[in-house]
């Protein structure tokens, strides 16, 4: 009777907690002071690996107190096997002992079972020959059906605690992507947001442009072989398999190519594929820096992230192209006054910095009204587009080709000194007064003023100021022709 009164206790005892933790030390607390056990240990049974891992112990030989056996190895395995308590009285005499200890005598593995399924052994160990009596062996099957039940009892809990955690990130994931508009700020906290509520060392997003995998942003320590912004063919493993729709797990990436690891400690991975209106956009991949990490339940989340993610990249993408069209000219399609005017406060910035000089250069079509007037509106648009065209393929493309307004172009060349400034738009009149505008009979000519920072201006006002001065000098001296702001006197012109 005190036997039992000691077992209910006991029983109180584990299942007075959901922690997982406190579950398994209190059961091997118990099995230590009421049943005075000196190596003792709970193995959780891992269905999908098929393994039995100790999870927590004492007594047991340094060296082997994590490690994990086959679910029917060993006496623990045996008791997983027949679902009932395996008592091996001389370990020395049975071909399944697995050794945790070297004083270990005798062992008596007991299977954890909540309704008809093992969840686990608590295995017992004495350096004695045939130490458990019956009445220990009864006593211990009774204690572990209640250590059944605190231990699924706190795994429930803790998967609970997951799933509200998980959707809460899928939450904070949503709320964002719906606040964020910006790509690259997107990117980069969609991977610390999953980084930190999924708990996993390495996260990355690639996304698919012209034709292969670019890694756009990342969370944790990348591998020299692919920097951030790098490439990766779309038809090299898993990348081909993610991209033709399938969510991936890999449990052990030892083996896989160093260029597909993406991270330093990178040793299993899942991969997911972004998916936004039926259009494959990228992979979303998270990375363990242990093997193992991943199981089929991460798979669904996940999948509700990645698409959350994939809908607000296929945003952002949207966002930035409504953007750019608001830069764009509608009757030429270069860029528009607006975009001139955001981009040449960024070039000042940029020449002031890196001392690599700019320049400005203001174009105007000659006598552009009487061309109008003699050929039509509509010839005189045509004659627009296709000088924006001559400027747009014969210069580089880190230069901005604007339309001014009306028969005028502004240009910043960027890194681009006053000398080498005036041979570019000498280059454009040249080409403009030798090309041949269909239906237009005549010669079509420009007027071109430069000035270059810092010697003509140092300020935007005073920049556009230089430049139009020379232009007006231009248009004084004849038209058709190239004038470089000076300062101080007039503007020295060429042809
Ligand atoms: P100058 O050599 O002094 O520059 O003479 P200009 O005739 O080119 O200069 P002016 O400023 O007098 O006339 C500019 C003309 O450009 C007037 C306007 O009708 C024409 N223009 C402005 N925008 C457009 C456009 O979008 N399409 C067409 N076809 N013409 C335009
Ligand atoms: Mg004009
Ligand atoms: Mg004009």
């Amino acid at each position: 009777m005190p036997k039992i009164a000691v077992l209910y206790d006991a029983g109180q005892a584990v299942l007075s907690t959901f922690d997982l933790d406190e579950v398994l030390q209190r059961i091997l607390g118990i099995a230590r002071d009421f049943f005075h056990l000196h190596n003792v240990a709970v193995l959780l049974l891992d269905r999908e690996a098929q393994q039995l891992c100790v999870r927590s112990q004492i007594g047991w030989d340094p060296g082997h107190d994590r490690i994990c056996l086959g679910a029917h190895e060993g006496i623990s395995g045996a008791s997983v096997a027949k679902k009932q308590p395996v008592y091996v009285p001389d370990v020395s005499r049975d071909s399944r002992y697995v050794c945790a200890a070297q004083s270990t005598r005798s062992e008596l593995a007991i299977p954890l079972m909540v309704r008809d399924e093992v969840v686990g052994v608590l295995d017992c160990q004495s350096d004695q020959l045939d130490y458990f009596d019956n009445e220990t062996i009864d006593l211990l099957t009774l204690f572990s059906t209640q250590a059944s039940i605190a231990i699924q009892n706190a795994r429930l809990y803790s998967l609970e605690q997951e799933r509200a955690r998980q959707l809460e990130a899928i939450n904070a994931i949503a709320q964002q992507s719906t606040a964020v508009t910006d790509l690259e700020d997107l990117l980069a906290r969609t991977c610390s947001t999953i980084q930190r509520t999924f708990a996993v060392s390495h996260v990355s997003l690639l996304l698919r442009e012209e034709g292969e995998l670019v890694l756009r942003a990342h969370a944790g320590s990348l591998t020299p072989c692919v920097p951030a912004g790098g490439r990766l063919a779309t038809d090299a493993e898993p990348w081909s398999r993610v991209l033709a729709g399938e969510s991936l797990i890999e449990k052990d990436l030892s083996s896989a190519q160093a260029s597909s690891r993406l991270f330093v400690e990178a040793a299993s991975r899942m991969s997911i594929p972004l998916i936004a209106f039926g259009q494959m956009l990228g992979v979303l991949t998270l990375h363990s820096a242990h093997k193992n990490s991943f199981h089929d339940s991460d798979l669904k989340p996940l999948e509700a992230v990645a698409d959350i993610c994939a809908n607000s990249i296929q945003n952002a993408h949207y966002v930035e192209r409504i953007r750019q069209l608001s830069y764009l000219d509608g009757l030429t399609g270069i860029f528009n006054r607006r975009f001139f005017e955001l981009r040449i406060l960024e070039e000042i910035e940029r020449a002031r910095r890196t001392e690599t000089g700019m320049a400005v250069v203001m174009v105007d079509i000659d006598q552009f009204k009487r061309l109008n007037d003699e050929f039509g509106h509509l010839l005189g648009d045509e004659v627009l587009r296709q000088v924006s065209s001559l400027f747009h393929l014969n210069l580089r493309k880190i230069d901005v080709v604007c339309r001014y307004g009306g028969e005028e172009f502004g240009i910043l060349l960027t890194q681009t000194h006053a000398e080498h400034a005036l041979g570019v738009a000498e280059k454009l009149r040249k080409l403009v007064e030798e090309w041949e505008f269909p239906g237009v009979p005549q010669t079509v000519t420009i007027s071109v003023g430069v000035a270059a920072f810092p010697e003509h201006g140092t300020t935007r006002d005073q920049l556009v100021r230089a430049a139009d001065n020379a232009l007006y000098a231009a248009k004084q001296l004849g038209r058709n022709r190239v004038c470089l702001n000076t300062r101080s006197q007039a503007a020295s012109c060429g042809r």
